[in-house]
């Protein structure tokens, strides 16, 4: 099995009929990119950014960005890398930026609603990015999004930092995708608005399920309800992907259920894109793609999302994979 994953380490993601799927790594520090072509990566659906500032005594300058995300453009040879800004908060805090104690920290200050309060710590970071475009296929998105005006903010903070390098005479790239995460489930049910800025979604399950289903998985009582499969979750992916579509725009995933072996078929029933999960899954997935089909996976992803439970949606998947 293991040799058989060897040989599609430089292949296509295919589906048996011929339906090609993007699957790429989620890293977090330029080094991982090494890890991530070993293991076939197309792409890097997810650069957590949050290493440059969580290994780092102070705010780490725009030049250690820039080389970080050069390293990484650079390394991946010309496949896209999707850069996420800073996602601090929620558990993740930092020594030099004191938050706020607060009761509820993951419906708190947090991700893009701390860069667009703190403006000199978001713009330091774009224009980093924008430097480091020049060097690859370089992407950026906004984590937690829960508003179009959180979106327009934040892509208009961009283009003014792209501006100021242009005039400064510093090579930028002009094609830059500039998407969001869904992980907020009020971001889920405007999506088709959102489609209309964003140039692509990523689906981050980690948040999003626990958002939706108002459950902390690492909370035991109430993990049960964490349910990645359940008809629920599966409504708003198919929801997010469609109206991504719809505005011919394209929706990746980079939370766990990416690479999680029963919901892929699901996923690529639902039209999902591109898959981006830890670079130990890729070529395990590659290999099961190959032997799905786009009708019946259809078909499957239709039942499942008019089923009732999430046990009713594992058995529909164990029938089809058998
Ligand atoms: C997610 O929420 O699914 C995600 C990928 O983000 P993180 O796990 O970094 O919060
Ligand atoms: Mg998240």
């Amino acid at each position: 099995q293991k040799a058989e994953w060897k040989l599609l380490k430089d292949a296509k993601s295919v589906t048996a009929d011929g339906k090609e799927v993007i699957l790429g790594a989620n890293i977090g520090t330029p080094e991982d990119v090494e890890g991530a072509n070993d293991n076939g990566a197309e792409a890097v659906g997810l650069f957590r950014s949050e290493f440059l500032y969580m290994n780092s005594a102070e705010l780490p300058t725009e030049e250690e960005q820039f080389q970080a995300y050069k390293k990484a453009v650079e390394g991946m040879n010309g496949k896209q890398v999707v850069v996420r800004t800073m996602d601090i908060g929620g558990d993740k805090n930092l020594p030099y930026l004191p938050l706020p104690e607060e009761e509820n920290p993951f419906l708190g200050y947090r991700a893009i609603r701390i860069s667009l309060d703190r403006q000199d710590i978001f713009r330091t970071q774009l224009r980093a990015l924008l430097r480091a475009s020049n060097y690859g296929r370089l992407a950026i998105m906004f984590p937690m999004i829960a508003t179009v005006s959180e979106f327009k903010q934040a892509k208009a903070i961009f283009e003014e930092e792209k501006a100021k390098l242009v005039a400064e005479g510093v090579a930028v790239s002009d094609d830059i995708e500039v998407g969001m995460m869904m992980e907020i489930p009020a971001a889920a049910m405007i999506a088709d608005k959102l489609a209309k800025y964003a140039d692509f979604f990523s689906i981050g399950t980690n948040d999003l399920i626990g958002y939706s289903m108002a459950a902390d998985r690492g909370n035991e009582r109430v993990s049960y309800l964490y349910q990645p499969y359940n008809p629920s979750i599966l409504r708003i992916i198919k929801r997010v992907i469609d109206a991504s579509h719809a505005e011919g725009k394209w929706t990746g995933m980079c939370g766990e259920m990416a690479g999680d072996q029963t919901a892929v078929p699901l996923l690529a029933g639902m039209g999902l894109d591109e898959f981006s999960m830890s670079a130990t899954s890729i070529l395990k997935t590659r290999s099961l793609m190959k032997k799905l089909d786009t009708t019946k996976m259809k078909e499957l992803a239709d039942k499942a999302l008019d089923s009732e439970t999430s046990e009713e949606v594992e058995a529909l998947v164990a029938e089809y994979t058998k």
